[in-house]
């Protein structure tokens, strides 16, 4: 089972995403957390080189083909053996977000976007997609608390945010818009869900919606 969260920045997922993990660890049934871009040694030396907010000259053609090259080393190595496994697969982000990011956010030509995934993911799709929408407002608040106590592993300082968080509202704009026109054409697949409800709620949505996945 491959199972992916999305949404625009600052809308919880990678908190959701941490709970159903310990859910499964909990009861005993094994998976594999992993995240985008990054997920492998030579994913997240990508991961650091796209999301450097030093590095401005970077066009939006490398930023699709890097997020690309990321996703088809993580298919390879890490989420195609889990899934031969039988491990349920927790993947934060993934196409969707591509699409979203770079085809809707930098207006770059979807169709293009979806074709070069493709083909570095040999067209593996998820058997189920958790959307947390938040609108850019709300997003970059959360952003910032965050911020101030980074991740491990934090590319930026503590009070700032990565190169494709910092972009302009519209653009964030764009990529919400992005994600939810991507939704109305996978209505069977994606779970769409209103990040701005209590933590608890969300995490209770998500939980029946992934067993009654799991015990069809
Ligand atoms: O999921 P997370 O927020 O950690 O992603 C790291 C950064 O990569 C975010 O700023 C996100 O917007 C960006 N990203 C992107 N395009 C993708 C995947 C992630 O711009 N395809
Ligand atoms: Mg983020």
């Amino acid at each position: 089972l491959f199972i992916t969260f999305e949404g625009p920045d600052g809308s919880g997922k990678t908190t959701q995403i941490q709970r159903l993990a310990a859910e499964l660890e909990s009861r005993g049934i094994p998976y594999l957390l992993t995240r985008e871009p990054g997920g492998t040694e030579i994913g997240d030396q990508i991961r650091t080189l796209v999301l450097n907010p030093a590095h401005s000259e970077l066009t939006d053609k490398t930023e699709i083909l890097l997020y690309a090259a990321s996703r088809s080393q993580h298919i390879a190595q890490k989420i195609m053996p889990a899934i031969q496994k039988g491990q349920v697969v927790l993947c934060d982000r993934y196409i969707d977000a591509s699409i979203a990011y770079q085809g809707y956010g930098l207006e770059q030509p979807i169709e293009m976007v979806r074709q070069i995934n493709d083909f570095a993911t040999g067209g593996m799709s998820p058997d189920r997609t958790y959307l947390i929408d938040v609108s850019p407002e709300v997003g970059r608040q959360r952003m910032k608390r965050r911020a101030g106590a980074p991740e491990a592993g934090a590319t930026q300082a503590a009070d700032e945010l990565d190169r494709i968080e910092s972009r302009a509202f519209a653009y964030h704009r764009r990529v919400r818009k992005g994600f939810l026109a991507i939704y109305e054409e996978n209505k069977k697949r994606i779970r769409l869900i209103n990040g701005e409800q209590e933590p608890e709620q969300i995490f209770q949505t998500i939980v029946s919606d992934f067993f009654s996945l799991i015990n069809q």
